[in-house]
């Protein structure tokens, strides 16, 4: 009994199958091609033997045999060329086939052993003769075959050549045993052949599988360094170089099948004092949390990236309400975000250009989205815009005043008006703001805003700058020893400490003392960068010279710029002075006069046009003023004469009268 249990183990290992998927798949892919050959050759030789014992055998034996095996060749034969290849993960389908051929091949080899052996009863020596040579060619055939299944060859070549050579032994014929040893013999070193031909082809299917398998690892590790080189680290989006390289190949697209496109940018408002004031690394998760609520905002389509700081990027499809998109995006964001326990509120303006129309390359659409984005916050911070018409024209405009300002000769060109400041009690003028003129040559009058922020793309601000100092100091030279100056400083010149050194210099080379001079500047200008800034606000002030924080309320307002930042007076934007006669604009000034009071600030209110704002003001305690209802902004000239006037009526005058100072600009204008 044990005997037979082991002899079942052995053959059980002996016909198990190489366990790698590939082998038995490419064993399976083999014998899918060599199959209906075999079934073929069995078939051919079948019916030359058919024929051979046609005359002699019974019928049963001959026709019956072989038109029964013709049926099964037949069927197999079919079934063999429908099989398709198999995958690599079909390797139990591959497994179980070669396993049921293996057995397949026992059976049919057992049942030909039978059928020879039967049929070598009739005939005479020839027929005989045909039926070794039927056995010998028929099993050489089959190992050829089973070259890839060396198991089936195997076990057909056993089951066939032994029983055939014992049974010529025990009917003791000398040739037909001969023979029957011959073939053994030749069939078993053909099966040792075919073996080691078997082991180098197993042994090259899994040297490729491991080639190939390589090659997956490589092309799935280059893949994540392609992915990593686009994403942007902090909030996993794409990054910069995927959205310009992205929105090239879907411009590509769009231009090809004629359909429209939109590109954004998105800048976040007031990121800045929230990243300064809690810290980088809540900035950090506060940049991850903008990025996710974009996400959930924006369809699947658009792509979404992080372009750098705090700017995103959108690749928009053609088919979406872009407009709607922009006010849906800032609204969202416009919410208080919930980072690391803080409730923090950004905002975010957006500028949008559309292909074909505002552009169709990929610099032309980014750079008008960016045009479009700065005109939505200069308009109103936390808005969206569309590259329109109006743009471009803006553009064209721009282009020519950036041409006439290349080609102005500063020195003839520019000129300076001052704005008196007066005491709201006194009526005494304390300063003068010095306010910087172009006459263009080719344009004529050019606003202030307009040429400074294009001499300051042109990066002509700083002899700009000093142009006009030089001339507000000879200017202001001439003015009585009571009156201060104020002039303006851009963002680029604040943090230029070149600028500053120029400037320094320049203050110190005139009579004027440096101690008579304030620098007004602008929030924003001091956020641009606020460690040069400040800087060189500390460079002005070692010389006596005093800096003014202008447009106060209309940028961040924060108040830990106040506390921080070394300043000595606040000059409140004139869009509070509109206000001042309700109850909620008064109460906003009146507060910011009590915080400039506790902060040992002075306090200078602009934009002052009718008695009944200067009344009001004077009410909650604001003690110098600025605006129309005192005068326009005038040459030197000019304002010595208002001056002259002045002194006059605030002397006869303590208090201020309108009519006095009507009559008063009358004369000097
Ligand atoms: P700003 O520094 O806030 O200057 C005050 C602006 O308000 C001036 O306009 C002045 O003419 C105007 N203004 C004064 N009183 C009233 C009033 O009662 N009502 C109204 N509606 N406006 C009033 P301006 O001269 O057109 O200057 C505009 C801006 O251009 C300035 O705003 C300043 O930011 C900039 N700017 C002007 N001159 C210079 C300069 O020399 N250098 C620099 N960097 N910027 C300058
Ligand atoms: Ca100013
Ligand atoms: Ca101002």
């Amino acid at each position: 009994m044990s005997k037979i249990g082991w002899n079942a183990a052995v053959w059980r290992s002996w016909l198990a199958l190489p366990k790698e998927p590939e082998v038995l798949v490419a064993q399976y892919g083999a014998l899918k091609r060599q199959m209906p050959l075999l079934y073929t050759l069995i078939f051919v030789n079948t019916a030359a033997v058919t024929y051979t014992h046609w005359s002699v055998a019974p019928k049963w034996l001959t026709i019956g045999f072989s038109g029964l095996l013709g049926v099964v060749c037949a069927w197999r034969i079919v079934f063999w060329m429908r099989t398709t290849n198999l995958q690599r993960n079909e390797y139990c389908k591959a497994r179980h086939q070669l396993r049921r051929t293996i057995y397949l091949s026992a059976v049919l080899g057992s049942g030909f052993l039978i059928w020879s052996l039967l049929l070598d009863h009739y005939g005479g020596t020839a027929e005989h003769g045909h039926i070794a040579l039927f056995v010998a060619v028929t099993v050489i055939g089959c190992i050829f075959c089973f070259v890839e299944l060396p198991q089936a060859a195997t076990t057909g070549t056993l089951v066939v050549t032994v029983p055939y050579l014992l049974y010529y032994v025990s009917r003791g014929n000398a040739v037909f045993t001969a023979m029957a040893l011959n073939i053994f013999l030749v069939n078993t070193v053909m099966i040792r052949v075919l073996c080691n031909s078997f082991m180098s082809f197993k042994t090259s299917i899994i040297a490729t599988a491991a080639v190939a398998a390589k090659q997956r690892e490589t092309e799935i590790l280059s893949t994540e360094n392609a992915r990593l080189a686009h994403t942007d680290a902090l909030t996993g989006l794409p990054n910069r170089r995927f959205f310009f390289s992205e929105l090239g190949r879907r411009l590509a697209d769009a231009k090809e099948g004629g359909s429209r496109l939109s590109v954004g940018v998105l800048d976040l408002d007031r990121f800045k004092p929230v990243n300064d004031t809690f810290g980088h690394a809540l900035g950090d998760r506060l940049l991850a949390a903008v990025g996710e609520r974009l996400l959930h905002n924006v369809g699947a389509r658009t792509v979404v990236a992080r372009l750098g700081g705090d700017e995103f990027g959108l690749i928009i499809p053609a088919d979406s309400d872009v407009e709607g998109l922009g006010a849906a995006i800032c609204e969202a964001l416009g919410q208080p975000f919930e980072v690391d326990g803080h409730s923090v509120t950004i905002g975010c303006s957006g500028g949008f250009a559309s292909f074909p129309e505002a552009g169709t390359t990929v610099h032309e659409l980014f750079d008008r989205s960016d045009y479009a984005l700065y005109h939505a916050k200069s308009a109103s911070v936390g808005s969206s815009s569309l590259f329109s018409l109006e743009h471009e024209t803006r553009i064209r405009s721009d282009r020519s005043l950036e041409t006439a300002l290349r080609e102005a000769d500063l020195a003839t060109e520019l000129y300076v008006v001052f704005q008196p400041i007066l005491c709201t009690r006194t009526n005494v003028v304390t300063a003068v703001e010095a306010l910087g003129r172009w006459r263009s040559a080719v344009l004529g009058d050019v606003s202030p805003e307009r040429f400074i922020v294009t001499a300051e793309r042109l990066g002509m601000m700083q002899s700009i700058t000093l142009n006009l100092l030089g001339k507000a100091l000879a200017d202001f030279a001439t003015l009585p020893e009571s009156i201060g100056l104020s002039f303006n400083l851009s963002a680029h010149d604040i943090v230029s400490p070149s600028t500053i050194a120029k400037v320094l210099d320049h203050i110190n080379k005139s009579t004027v003392d440096p101690k008579r001079i304030a620098f007004e500047l602008t929030e924003t200008s001091v956020m641009s960068d606020y460690d040069a800034a400040v800087m060189g606000i500390r460079a002005l002030r070692e010389l006596g010279i005093r800096v003014a924080l202008d447009d106060f309320g209309t940028g961040y307002s924060s108040l830990s710029y106040l506390r921080q930042l070394p300043l000595d007076k606040v000059k409140v934007d004139r869009s509070f002075v509109t206000d001042i006669n309700k109850p909620s604009g008064r109460n906003i000034v009146a507060a910011i006069v009590g915080l400039c009071r506790t902060l040992q600030l002075e306090l200078i209110i602009e934009g002052v046009e009718t008695e009944g704002q200067l009344i009001a003001l004077q009410a909650v305690g604001c003690s110098l003023a600025q605006g129309y209802l005192f005068a326009k902004p005038m040459s030197v000239a000019e304002l010595t004469l208002w001056c002259a006037g002045q002194e006059f009526s605030s002397t006869a005058l303590p208090q201020y009268n309108v009519e006095s100072t009507s009559r008063t600009l009358l004369r000097a204008g």
